[in-house]
């Protein structure tokens, strides 16, 4: 498995987990925060080969780290959320599987543990509390406040940097994106691959022209959010929250371009162009509580919400700013 991007991006983690390493030290559970695309999953499997190598840590060429690499290591086990959450019934099967292997370090990791679900969470606290000295385990969010607090004190709390912006865009520019959908890209994730694979989707480019619509059509004297979001914006209904997670922050984007333009603060504009050539008919304030609206909305997309409610009520209390 390749780390350099682990070791070039995050150097205190690395850093934290060599010496606990080094010493012998390492704690049972860590609980790993940071925001989408700062490499906690990387460090997770550095953790997981640091320990399961044969050789005194991550070698990369024993047969440890070689099965680690190819993900079929018999002592790593691996669960992330079906659907939306993680459920009860997954917990019981990981810890089932975990009792089966006796010999040996053993490493679990679970992704989005804040996704689980009440009765998950007991069933994981359990699973916690039974763990021998021969087992570790690193659970993985982006939304630290919303693990709950029985886990989060059973656990070593490691926060992951985020990674700066202006590396993914610099890598995309490189690829020959172009300049302003380099920096869009860069914005609404810092991890190269995502980012690649968004300059590449069709949608991408639709979902901006809509941002820009919506940006605009409130800035007239009789605005028609909702509507002009429904004549427009059906593309979106077939797709997953992830897109709706994109074009929310698109919005968010243009909404705080709008603002840094009206104070003159026109440094790391991304929406520069179409700002240049509109009129912006609301004041700053209104421009402030209809950015506070968006982030509201972009909290509650992460919960179970209905989509087409959610959009027109979204919309509807623009109107009325
Ligand atoms: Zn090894």
């Amino acid at each position: 498995m390749d780390f350099s991007n682990l070791f070039k991006n995050q150097p205190k983690v690395v850093q934290l987990l060599k010496n606990s390493h080094e010493k012998d030290r390492f704690v049972h559970t860590y609980l790993f925060s940071g925001t989408k695309g700062s490499l906690k999953m990387d460090a997770a499997l550095y953790f997981a080969s640091l320990i399961l190598c044969q050789n005194g840590g991550a070698c990369g060429t024993c047969e440890g780290c070689k099965r680690l690499n190819r993900f079929v290591h018999p002592r790593l086990f691996m669960l992330s959320p079906e659907g939306e959450t993680i459920k009860k019934e997954q917990i019981e099967y990981l810890e089932h599987e975990f009792s089966l292997t006796t010999e040996g370090k053993r490493v679990f990791i679970i992704k989005d543990i804040d996704k689980t679900t009440l009765a998950g969470a007991n069933s994981l606290l359990k699973f916690l509390e039974s763990l021998d000295d021969l087992s570790y385990g690193v659970l993985l969010t982006e939304n630290l406040y919303q693990v709950l607090p029985t886990i989060r004190s059973r656990s070593a709390v490691v926060s992951f940097q985020p990674i700066d912006s202006s590396i993914v865009k610099e890598a995309l520019l490189q690829r020959g994106i172009q300049e302003e959908q380099a920096l869009l890209i860069s914005k609404l994730t810092n991890n190269l691959s995502e980012g690649l694979e968004l300059s590449k989707n069709p949608i991408f480019p639709q979902m901006v022209e809509l941002v820009k619509k919506l940006g605009l059509e409130m800035e007239t004297e009789e605005p028609k959010m909702y509507l002009t979001f429904i004549e427009n914006g059906s593309f979106l209904t077939k797709l997953d929250k992830t897109y709706h997670g994109y074009f929310l922050d698109l919005f968010i984007q243009f909404q705080n371009d709008k603002i840094k333009y009206l104070y003159y603060m026109k440094e790391d504009i991304v929406f520069q162009d179409i700002l240049d050539h509109s009129t912006l008919m609301l004041s700053k304030e209104q421009e402030i509580k209809i950015l506070d609206i968006l982030l509201t909305f972009r909290q509650r997309l992460k919960t179970n919400v209905q989509l087409d409610l959610m959009y027109s009520e979204m919309f509807v209390k623009i109107g009325k700013v």
